[in-house]
């Protein structure tokens, strides 16, 4: 059995089944029974059950929050924001089915169209930090698109995962179709890469299992689409509403406790304002009421597990380079305080290395130039920010940063209708958007000769 813990508390709060491989051969083998039938639904009719799955989550919408919000350690007010998403990305995705379209091409002695088909069964294999919402980017587009799924929800977070595979049954999805395999990374997560009849794998984790996996997935020459971790820049230009930057910073890194692909751990400011800029961050970062989950007025839960809390400290070399940090609870349960590290230099392993934990360094930088070279001297490209007033310089500077999803004078990285994910060593692939549905169709070219008849 897995035992499934709650970090707040760190105690056992449930205990699910641990698949094995066996489970995962069940599953693909159902998925892959599943599937002619499941491509043969008509667009309409699949788009209806789309609605009605995302019904039947919105219904259930406040206990899957719950039990996210208790299971991940993540404020409740931000779980219940992430299963409003969820139900919002099976909405998003209910307008595909019908809007699946082909082109026609001009060529001679005939008539030559495409069609997008589906792959067949996919493989989908999700990180503890945003469970379910996760698990909705992949599972939607590839279920409109007329796939059938496998999912492995992290190991330390099945709970919801488990729940939505009840859900979307229970709306009238057909045996078969969407099978979910709770069980260890290394057996269950290793086999479903492996497995001859899946056809793609969609994986959101660690860069460092990521690499593994497209390596594992080169064998049976899977589809592979990868989102993994980030060490995101936040520049902060002198000419910038340095007040409004500040006070935002923090929700960019700590939200989540900073377990956070698109945290924004490198704060780069222009030397100038780096003063003003530390003292306003200080007073918001003070203020962060760092608590319970389940309490409405909580900014900040706990870190997953204590293994991760040991991981975040080790990136703490020197202790003098912490200028601030927020107040957090004793134990019982995995806490660590936001920590601010100013001022850093951009060579530094805690500004090189993705923490995953609620620490962030603050880099002076002289001129946009540099801003632009310190935000791209990393080998992931995920996310980022930029303030400053200067509408020409935010847009020069966007075009310079090698990075997926950017957004200017704001923190958000994610809207179901945009595309996300990144360049370099944080991925392969989009997610979200018009663009997710290239990842689960093959493209199909036909020629009708209309020389012959
Ligand atoms: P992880 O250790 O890479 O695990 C991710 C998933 O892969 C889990 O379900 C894990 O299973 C499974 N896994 C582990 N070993 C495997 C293997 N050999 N073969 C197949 N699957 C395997 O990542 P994590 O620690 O859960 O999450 C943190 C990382 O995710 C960070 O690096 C973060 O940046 C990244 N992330 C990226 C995005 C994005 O969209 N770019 C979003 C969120 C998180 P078990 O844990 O059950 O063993
Ligand atoms: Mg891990």
């Amino acid at each position: 059995m897995i035992s499934v813990i709650e970090p707040a508390t760190g105690e056992e709060m449930a205990q699910v089944h641990r698949a094995g491989t066996e489970d995962v051969d069940k599953a693909v083998a159902a998925a892959k029974a599943a599937f002619p039938a499941w491509r043969a639904v008509a667009p309409a009719e699949r788009a209806n059950l789309m609605h009605a799955m995302a019904d039947a989550l919105s219904n259930r919408a406040s206990d899957l929050a719950e039990t996210e919000a208790r299971n991940a350690g993540k404020p409740i007010s931000d779980a219940e924001g992430e299963i409003g998403m969820v139900v919002e990305c099976f909405r998003y995705y209910a307008g595909a089915p019908e809007r699946l379209l082909g082109k026609t091409i001009p060529v001679a002695g005939g008539v030559d169209m495409t069609f997008r088909e589906p792959l067949g069964v996919v493989g989908l294999i999700v990180p503890w930090n945003f469970p379910l919402v996760i698990a909705s980017w992949k599972v939607a587009p590839a279920l409109a698109a007329g796939n059938t799924v496998v999912l492995k929800p992290a190991e330390l977070t099945p709970l919801t995962a488990l729940e939505m595979e009840k859900i979307l049954l229970e709306a009238g999805l057909p045996e078969g179709v969407f099978n979910v395999v709770a069980g260890p990374g290394s057996v269950c997560g290793q086999r479903l890469v492996e497995h001859p009849d899946v056809a793609k794998v969609a994986f959101t984790g660690s860069t460092e299992i990521g690499r593994g996996i497209a390596e594992a997935a080169a064998s049976t020459i899977k589809r592979v689409t990868l989102e993994l971790g980030g060490k995101s820049a936040n520049l902060v230009f002198a000419d910038a509403d340095v007040s409004a930057a500040a006070a935002a910073a923090p929700f960019a890194v700590f939200a989540n406790a900073g377990q956070d692909c698109c945290a924004r751990s490198r704060i780069l400011v222009e030397a100038p304002v780096m003063d003003d800029f530390l003292s306003e961050l200080e007073k918001t970062v003070r203020g962060m009421v760092v608590g319970d989950p389940l309490d409405r007025a909580t900014q900040m839960g706990p870190l997953i597990s204590s293994d991760h809390r040991e991981s975040v400290a080790g990136f703490i070399e020197d202790e003098s380079k912490i200028a601030f940090q927020g107040d957090c609870p004793d134990g019982p349960g995995f806490w660590f305080p936001p920590t601010v590290l100013a001022p850093m230099s951009n060579d530094d392993m805690a500004s090189r290395d993705e923490i995953f934990g609620p620490v962030v360094c603050v880099i002076p930088f002289g001129d946009e130039e540099e801003a632009v070279r310190l935000a791209n001297d990393t080998v992931y490209g995920l996310s980022g920010s930029i303030w400053t007033t200067n509408g020409a310089k935010a847009l020069r500077v966007a075009r310079g940063i090698d990075t997926g999803v950017l957004s200017i004078n704001s923190n958000s990285s994610v809207r179901v209708s945009t595309p996300f994910g990144g360049f370099k060593q944080s991925g392969v692939g989009r997610e979200l958007g018009p663009d997710a549905l290239e990842h689960y169709t093959e493209v199909k070219n036909v020629f009708y000769s209309t020389e012959v008849g």
